[in-house]
C-alpha cells in the first residue's frame, strides 16, 4: 500500500496525529511495537486518564524554548479535546486544579481514539518493530525528494512523510525506547539532556524511613514555580503530588525549599508558647501529623520543653519546618517517572507544524520533543496538540 505518512509510535501523539491527517483524506500508517496501542494511556491517571486540564498555557511546560509550544497549544485547546470526549459520551469529572479524568476507565480514551482512527481509515500495525530508517533519496538535477524507507519486522515500508511519535524513556516495561532520539540524531537534530521527571525523589543524606507513609500539605518553592499539594514521606525520600510537580525543576546542585506547615509561622507559634512545659514535639503535633516532629527534628530539640527552647532553637525548628532545604541525590528513575525531561531540541523544529527544519517530511511530536508539562493532564494536552499540528500540515 502507498501511504502519505508513516507514524512511528501508537501512543497519544501518534494516534491523534493519524486521526487528524486521516480526516483530511491522508493515507496514514501507525507502527507500534507493542501488541496494542496506547498502553501508557491505559495506565495513566491511576487507570482513569487525566486526559487534559481545563486551563493550559505555555507556562505549564518546561523546554529550552519556553515559547515553542504556544502555537500548537493555541491550535488545539483542552476544550477541543473535551468536545471529542463528550461526542463519544465518555463520562468525566474535574478532580482538582482543573484536572479532567475519566469517571470510569482510561480504556474509553483508547477506544475513542481507535474509533476515530477507523472512521478516518487510519491503518495500524501492532507488534511491528522498526529496525532502521533511511533518508529519502534526492534525485540529482531535479532535486525531487523520494520516500523515507522504514525497515521493520514486517518488511520495508516507505512514505514521503515520517512522523516520530515514540515518546520518552519513562516506563520501559510498557514499551518506551530511545528510538525517537536515535532517529533525531541520525538526521542531525540535537538532544537536550534527558532525565526522569514527574517522579519521586531520593534524599541525599538523611532519609526518614520511620515517617514512610506519612503525608502532609506542603508548598514547594522551586524558584521558578510554586506548588501547594500533598507531600508523602517514603523509605528513601519523598513523593506525593507536590514533590512530583517540583521534580520537573530539580537541579542536582541545589536544594529544594519546602514549607511543611504552610500558613503557620512555626517560630512565632513556638515563641508565643514559651511559658509552657509541654514537649516541643507534642506541641507541634497540633498542626503537623502525629509522630512527625518527633522523627523529623533532632531528638534534642523534639524532646525539649517549650520553656527550655533558646532563640536559636526556635529559629532552627522554624527554618526546618517552614523552609526545609531538601537535598536530593537522585530521582526514583525511569521505572517510576511519568515523563522524560528534555528530548529532541525544538531548535530545528517548526513550532507551527512540528516538521524538521533540517529534513522536510520528517516530524517530531509528543513527549519525544523537549517539551515537558506539569502533572495534571498537561502532557496529554501536549500530545494531542502537537499531533494535531503535524496532522494538519501533512
Ligand atoms: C504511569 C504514568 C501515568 C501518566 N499519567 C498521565 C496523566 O494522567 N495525564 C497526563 O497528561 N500525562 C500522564 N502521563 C504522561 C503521558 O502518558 C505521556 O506524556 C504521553 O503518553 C506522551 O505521549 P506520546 O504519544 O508522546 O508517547 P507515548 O504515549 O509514550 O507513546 C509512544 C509509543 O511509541 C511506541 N514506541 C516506542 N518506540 C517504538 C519503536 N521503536 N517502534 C514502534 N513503536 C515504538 C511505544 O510503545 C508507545 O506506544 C503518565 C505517564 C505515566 C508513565
Amino acid at each position: 500500500m502507498n501511504f502519505d505518512a508513516i507514524i512511528i509510535g501508537g501512543g497519544a501523539a501518534g494516534l491523534f496525529c493519524a486521526i487528524t491527517a486521516g480526516r483530511r483524506g491522508k493515507r496514514v500508517l501507525v507502527i507500534e511495537h507493542n501488541a496494542e496501542v496506547g498502553r501508557k494511556i491505559l495506565i495513566s491517571g491511576g487507570g482513569r486518564c487525566n486526559f487534559t486540564n481545563k486551563s493550559v498555557s505555555h507556562e505549564n511546560f518546561l523546554s529550552q524554548n519556553p515559547h515553542f509550544c504556544k502555537s500548537a497549544l493555541a491550535g488545539f485547546s483542552p476544550q477541543d479535546f473535551v468536545e471529542l470526549v463528550r461526542k463519544h459520551k465518555i463520562p468525566y469529572y474535574e478532580k482538582t486544579l482543573g484536572q479532567l479524568f475519566c469517571r470510569e476507565s482510561s480504556r474509553q480514551i483508547v477506544d475513542m481514539l481507535l474509533t476515530e482512527c477507523r472512521r478516518s481509515k487510519v491503518r495500524i500495525a501492532t507488534r511491528c518493530r522498526v529496525e532502521s530508517v533511511r533518508s529519502p533519496h534526492v534525485s540529482e538535477g531535479s532535486g525531487e525528494r523520494g520516500d523515507f524507507v522504514i525497515s521493520t519486522s514486517n518488511g520495508d515500508l516507505s512514505a514521503p512523510n515520517l512522523i516520530i511519535a515514540c515518546g520518552g524513556l519513562s516506563f520501559p516495561k510498557i514499551g518506551a525506547t530511545g528510538f525517537g532520539y536515535d532517529v533525531a540524531r541520525q538526521f542531525g537534530h540535537k538532544i537536550v539532556e534527558t532525565r526522569p521527571s514527574l517522579v519521586a525523589m531520593v534524599l541525599e543524606k538523611r532519609a526518614y524511613p520511620k515517617l514512610a507513609g506519612i503525608s502532609l500539605e506542603a508548598v514547594a518553592d522551586t524558584g521558578r514555580a510554586e506548588f501547594r499539594e500533598k507531600l508523602l514521606f517514603t523509605h528513601r525520600g519523598v513523593s506525593g503530588p507536590v514533590v512530583i510537580q517540583a521534580s520537573n525543576y530539580w537541579q542536582r546542585k541545589y536544594p529544594m525549599a519546602f514549607d511543611l506547615a504552610p500558613g503557620v509561622d512555626v517560630a512565632d507559634a513556638l515563641a508565643a508558647n514559651r511559658h509552657s512545659t509541654r514537649k516541643t514535639a507534642n506541641f507541634l503535633a497540633e498542626f503537623l501529623p502525629d509522630r512527625f516532629a518527633a522523627e523529623f527534628l533532632e531528638t534534642s530539640l523534639a524532646d525539649k520543653q517549650l520553656a527550655q527552647l533558646s532563640n536559636a532553637d526556635i529559629d532552627a525548628i522554624g527554618q526546618k519546618i517552614n523552609n526545609w532545604q531538601a537535598r536530593f541525590s537522585a530521582t526514583e528513575g525511569y521505572d517510576r517517572a511519568e515523563v522524560t525531561l528534555g528530548g529532541v531540541s525544538t531548535d530545528k523544529v517548526s513550532s507551527q507544524t512540528m516538521e524538521s527544519k533540517l529534513h522536510s517530511g520528517l516530524y517530531f511530536i509528543g513527549e519525544v520533543l523537549d517539551v515537558t508539562g506539569w502533572l495534571g493532564g498537561y502532557n496529554f494536552q501536549w500530545a494531542w496538540a502537537s499531533g494535531h499540528a503535524a496532522g494538519n500540515s501533512l
